[in-house]
């Protein structure tokens, strides 16, 4: 394992995808991994990219890794399918459009199914993140395929969340309800070249305007018009993107953002720890004789539960 973890870091694109499958499969060399990783992460800047699909997320996501190629960064992107337990390979072929970037070394891209037996996007996520971190890459675009509150779980992961809209999608209304307009740190507002666009991003500011990032020095989201299929905005949202990373570097922010990832991931850990450890409960050879004094009236079911926990080491 700890060649595999050598090959990652030299940038071996096989070894990187290897990692990135030992998380998926919740593989138990991952604590060794992980272990071994750490000391080379953290420099990479984590964009999420969520919005309905259609929307244009894959063909934005292209769009933004030839903008920070052209910056001459090593860039990761990972397709997050919360919904689907199948694993990365299929989905992957699907994404054409990647294929963009799919000969440049520099550019790592995979896709992975998170909703495994491992449970949700808590888990995996953030684990692939450090794979694709520890292999050099500066900047990582995490985008979802799939819809619903995956959305928001993955504003949860990223330093900087880009929430997609389109025209004439009802998406306004939709992201009100969805809780969107509160994780999103930069809106674009793509498919521009459709009728409706400015009415959107009217709109869009209309329902920042009245939320609660109104005081001075919080940040306040731009929204910004795209035309992704022709590349036309890309230079107006890499500004949006270097002025939240300017701002939350500033005020502390991106600290706190990724103290409250480590905490979340760690307690995803500890509790998927503590159900294992649980399954052992069941299957305790003393539940049996347990459950006969319950149902005997012996004991009660409050009193039983206490016994059988001193009995098994939790
Ligand atoms: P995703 O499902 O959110 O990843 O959306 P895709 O990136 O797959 O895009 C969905 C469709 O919209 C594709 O056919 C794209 O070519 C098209 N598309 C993407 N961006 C634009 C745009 O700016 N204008 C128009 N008219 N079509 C676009």
């Amino acid at each position: 394992m700890p060649a595999l973890v050598d090959s990652a870091r030299a940038g071996s694109p096989r070894a990187v995808a290897r990692l990135i499958s030992l998380v998926e499969d919740g593989h138990p060399a991952l604590r060794e991994i992980m272990a071994a990783l750490a000391p080379h992460t953290g420099g990479a800047w984590v964009i999420g990219l969520t919005g309905s699909p259609g929307v244009g997320k894959s063909t934005s996501t292209t769009m933004l890794v030839g903008a920070f190629r052209e910056r001459g960064l090593r860039v990761g992107v990972l397709a997050v399918d919360p919904s689907s337990p199948f694993s990365g390979g299929a989905l992957l072929g699907d994404r054409i459009r990647m294929q963009d970037h799919a000969l440049d070394p520099e550019v790592y891209i995979r896709s992975m199914a998170s909703r495994g037996h491992l449970g949700g996007l808590s888990w995996t996520t953030p684990q692939a993140i450090r794979v694709l971190d520890a292999a050099g890459c500066q900047v990582i675009l995490v985008e979802t395929v799939g819809v619903g509150q995956s959305e928001v779980e993955i504003a949860g992961l990223a330093d900087t969340s880009i929430v997609l809209l389109a025209p004439g999608m009802g998406d306004g209304v939709q992201a009100a309800k969805a809780g969107i307009l509160e994780i999103g740190d930069v809106f674009v507002v793509n498919k521009a070249d459709r009728d409706g666009a400015d009415a959107t991003v009217r709109d869009l500011r209309h329902m920042i305007s009245l939320g609660d990032r109104t005081e001075p020095g919080l940040w306040r989201p731009p929204v910004v018009k795209t035309i992704a299929a022709q590349k036309v905005g890309v230079d107006e949202v890499m500004e949006a993107l270097d002025k939240h990373w300017a701002h939350m570097e500033g005020n502390g922010d991106l600290r706190r953002r990724r103290e409250r990832r480590a905490a979340d991931e760690i307690e995803s850990i500890a509790v998927a720890s503590l159900r294992a450890r649980f399954g052992r409960v069941r299957g305790h050879h003393g539940l049996s004789t347990l459950a006969a004094r319950v149902v005997e009236g012996d004991t009660d079911p409050y009193t039983a539960a206490d016994t059988l926990l001193t009995q098994v080491d939790i």
